[in-house]
C-alpha cells in the first residue's frame, strides 16, 4: 500500500533569485489546460486512500481560489486522506479567500515560505512578499483555526549575520508554529545567485561560517522546545512532517505533476518537465511518465541508508532486515568502521548519525556506496 501522493503546481508569481525548482512564471501560462492534465493523471490513480498528500511547487497559492477549488474538489471526491493534508504556500498570496478554500477542502496543514525576516535579505532573495506579509499570513491561519504551520526558512545568506538568525529565533519564539524547515542556502547552476557568484558580484560564507550557523540554528530551536528529527527540519513534538518521512524512511509514494516522481514497486518513475510538454503528453496519449528507472537491490539498500540517516532517529535496522536481509550482513564494516570513527551510533533497534558525523554527512553516506 502506498500511503503517500505529492502534486506539483509549477506556476509562481515571481521567479526568485535562487530557486532551481521546476516552475515558471504564472503570467501567460495555460493554468487551467494544465490543471486538466492533472487532474487526469490523478484519475488515473487506482488507490483512492492515502495517509497523506502534500500540494508543492512552484506556489499552489499562485493558483486563482477558482483553480484551486476546483484542484481541491477533485482530491476530495477521489482520495480520502486519513492523516495530513498539507499545502505549500507563499505568505503574500495566502488570502482570507484563499485560505477559506483550503480550509473547506480539509486541509490541515500549511507549509509557509518565510525563508527569513529580514526585509532587506528577502529582496535580495527576490520573494515576492515582504515582512509584514508573513505576519498576515499567520493572523488568516490563526482566525479559522489552521494553526499546524511550519515556517520554512533559509540559512547562509548573502550578507546574512547571527544577529538575523536571533531575529529568526526570536520571531519563530513568539509565534509558536508546530514545524520549522530550516535549509542552509544552496548555490544552484542557471540561477540569478550563481551567476552573480561567478561575475564576483556576490559571496556567500565559507563552510566554517556555514557549519557554526548550522549548529547555532539547531541549538537555538531545541532551547526553544524545536528538536531537529532531520537534517533540517524540527518540530514540537507529533508535528513532524508525516509525508516527507515517507521520502525518508525511502517508503513508495506517487507523484503527480509536471517534473514530479514517484518511488513504486522498486521502480521510479520521472515526469515530463516543460508544462507545455506535459499537457500535450496528456492529451495525446494519457502518458506523462518521460522516465523509469527500476532499482536493484543495491540501489534500494543504498538509498534505504542514505535517506534514514537523515532523520535524527535513523535507519531502522528491523525494518531494513525485514526489506533486504540482515545489515549486519551487507553493511556490518561500514557500521564498525563509522561508530569507531564517532559518526555513527546505535540505539534501541536504530542506527543513526552523531552530531559529529552530520558535519560530515556526505562523506559517511558514501562509505554506504556498495561495489
Ligand atoms: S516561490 Fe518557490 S518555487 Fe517559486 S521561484 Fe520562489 S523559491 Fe522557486
Amino acid at each position: 500500500m502506498t500511503e503517500s501522493l505529492y502534486i506539483h503546481i509549477p506556476f509562481c508569481n515571481r521567479i526568485c533569485t535562487y530557486c532551481d525548482f521546476n516552475k515558471v512564471l504564472i503570467k501567460n501560462q495555460p493554468v487551467d489546460q494544465y490543471l486538466d492534465a492533472l487532474i487526469a493523471e490523478l484519475e488515473g490513480i487506482e488507490q483512492t486512500n492515502f495517509r497523506t498528500v502534500f500540494v508543492g511547487g512552484g506556489t499552489p497559492t499562485a493558483l486563482t481560489e477558482a483553480q484551486l477549488d476546483r484542484l481541491l474538489t477533485v482530491i476530495n471526491n477521489r482520495f480520502d486522506i486519513t492523516e495530513e493534508f498539507t499545502f505549500e504556500a507563499n505568505p503574500d498570496e495566502l488570502t482570507p479567500g484563499k485560505l477559506d478554500v483550503l480550509n473547506t477542502h480539509g486541509v490541515n496543514r500549511v507549509s509557509l515560505g518565510v525563508q527569513t525576516f529580514n526585509e532587506d535579505l528577502l529582496k535580495v532573495l527576490g520573494r515576492s512578499h515582504g515582512y509584514r506579509d508573513i505576519f498576515n499570513a499567520i493572523d488568516h491561519m490563526e482566525k479559522i483555526g489552521l494553526n499546524n504551520y511550519s515556517l520554512d526558512l533559509m540559512y547562509n545568506l548573502p550578507g546574512e549575520t547571527m544577529d538575523d538568525l536571533d531575529d529568526s529565533l526570536s520571531h519563530i519564539a513568539s509565534l509558536k508554529p508546530k514545524h520549522v524547515s530550516w535549509y542552509s542556502l544552496i548555490i544552484e547552476p542557471h540561477t540569478v545567485f550563481y551567476n552573480q557568484i561567478k561575475k564576483g558580484k556576490m559571496t556567500v560564507d565559507d563552510d566554517d561560517v556555514e557549519a557554526r550557523k548550522y549548529l547555532y540554528v539547531i541549538d537555538g530551536l531545541d532551547a526553544l522546545g524545536y528538536p531537529q528529527y532531520e537534517i533540517s527540519n524540527f518540530s514540537m513534538p507529533q508535528y513532524e512532517s508525516e509525508h516527507n518521512k515517507t521520502y525518508w524512511k525511502n517508503e513508495p509514494y506517487y507523484g503527480v505533476g509536471a517534473g514530479s516522481h514517484g518511488y513504486i514497486d522498486g521502480t521510479r518513475y520521472y515526469n515530463i518537465k516543460p508544462v507545455n510538454h506535459y499537457i500535450e503528453a496528456m492529451r495525446e496519449s494519457g502518458n506523462v511518465v518521460k522516465e523509469k528507472i527500476i532499482l536493484e537491490k543495491k540501489a534500494q539498500m543504498e538509498e534505504e541508508m542514505f535517506l534514514g540517516l537523515r532523520m535524527n532517529k535513523g535507519v531502522d535496522m528491523a525494518r531494513f532486515g525485514q526489506k533486504y536481509g540482515p545489515i549486519e550482513d551487507v553493511y556490518g564494516e561500514v557500521l564498525a568502521r563509522q561508530i569507531a570513527a564517532g559518526h555513527l551510533e546505535q540505539h534501541s533497534g536504530y542506527v543513526s548519525l552523531t552530531q559529529k558525523g552530520r558535519l560530515v554527512g556526505n562523506t559517511v553516506f558514501m562509505d554506504f556506496l556498495l561495489d
